[in-house]
């Protein structure tokens, strides 16, 4: 069986949690989680990282940072992961969905600005599958309105925009290590701070609303409670896993590149003879980081059979999103502006491809002709 998804060990995950144990600092804060902050901060170019326990609770300390009053708006795709607005609900405010790209799935920019209204407080732009949103229009519109922008993107690590690194380009960038994603630690996350208007509350929301960490800093004499938080710093241990990962983050994202690659290629032919559509080519100055390949079927109908033309053949093929709107709660907290007729169509004809690190030459190539025999072709 080829899975969907197999979680990539570097190396040195135990030994690292083994130096933590025997350091003897087991809570958050410690030399490994430290030591990610600076990978971030250095390799990113974000004003300040701060691991969480997953993207959800990276998100969830974006909303809090925005201030929102009950009944604000934040646009958002509403083909994206439930915690893009769940952080948002949380807090009282009212997701408005716009439609998406047809390329690439991303929150069509043209869309966003008929959207905004008296309430509208912020924009959330989803980087599907780790290819970036357009975010010179989005930071435009948004600076226009006075507008925040949150980047989840859980799935962009280490991809780019016009060179600049994801996550970094709006207000505040949210991350997952979860371990479906590039980069892992299990569950895991972290909040990119990159406005420093922000730094000091993330800081304190992220430890239960208390200012301990300038306590630790030696900047205050003692802590208290001074806003509202909760615990969203992980264990050492997290880090210290984490930051196994990252010392060969560069390597992880050449050899998915490269396995994204391999599939356009081998599988080329088909969209160029009208059986299905491939994600779309790298547009210049950007890249991606491999977190992901698709495939667009004509019809919902296509995709059933693809998926169990495959598992016939001991290759796991998924789909993705249940659009937010179309789904009970986001009909009760949130709202779509305009027709989602691209959200609606999309999301019913894609299918992911197995894509991970240790995914070899050989089952590329079979996975790729078992999509070639699915279309009655070589
Ligand atoms: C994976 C994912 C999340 C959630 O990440 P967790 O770390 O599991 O909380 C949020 N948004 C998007 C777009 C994701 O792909």
């Amino acid at each position: 069986m080829i899975p969907f998804n197999k979680p990539h060990m570097t190396g040195k995950e135990l030994q690292y949690i083994a130096e933590a144990h025997a350091g003897g600092h087991l809570a958050g804060d410690g030399k490994f989680t430290k030591k990610c902050h600076a990978w971030f901060e250095e390799r990113l170019g974000t004003r300040k990282a701060l691991l969480t326990h997953s993207c959800t609770a990276a998100l969830e300390m974006a909303a809090i940072l925005c201030d929102l009053a009950p009944g604000d708006e934040v646009i958002m795709p509403s083909y994206t992961f439930v915690s893009t607005a769940n952080a948002f609900v949380l807090r009282g405010a009212v997701p408005v969905f716009v439609d998406i790209r047809a390329d690439n799935l991303n929150i069509d920019e043209n869309l966003i600005e008929a959207a905004i209204t008296e309430r509208t407080r912020a924009i959330v732009a989803v980087h599907y599958a780790g290819i970036a949103c357009e975010m010179d229009k989005i930071m435009e519109i948004a600076q226009r309105h006075g507008l925040l922008v949150i980047e989840d993107a859980a799935q962009a690590l280490l991809s780019t925009y016009k060179g600049k690194q994801l996550g970094t380009i709006g207000h505040m960038g949210c991350l997952s290590f979860h371990e479906t994603k590039n980069i892992i630690s299990g569950e895991g996350g972290a909040l990119l701070v990159n406005d420093a208007r922000f730094a000091e509350r993330a800081e304190i929301i992220r430890e239960k609303g208390t200012n301990r960490s300038q306590f630790f800093r030696g900047q205050v004499d003692k802590y208290t409670w001074v806003d509202i938080g909760s615990s969203y710093l992980p264990s050492e241990l997290i880090g210290a896993f984490l930051f196994a990962q990252l010392e060969h983050a560069d390597e992880i994202i050449a050899r998915r590149r490269y396995i994204f690659s391999r599939y356009a290629e081998l599988l080329e032919k088909l969209e160029e003879k009208g059986h299905c559509h491939l994600p779309a080519r790298e547009k210049e100055g950007s890249s991606g980081n491999g977190h992901m390949f698709y495939l667009i079927m004509e019809s919902l109908e296509a995709r059933s059979n693809l998926t169990r033309h495959l598992k016939e053949m001991g290759i796991l093929a998924v789909f993705h999103y249940v659009p937010l709107h179309s789904s009970a709660t986001g009909k009760k907290y949130g709202r779509a502006h305009g027709s989602l007729d691209v959200t609606d169509n999309l999301s019913d004809r894609l299918l992911r491809l197995p894509l991970y690190y240790d995914l070899q030459e050989e089952e590329i190539v079979k996975v790729a002709q078992a999509v070639h025999s699915f279309f009655g072709e070589g």
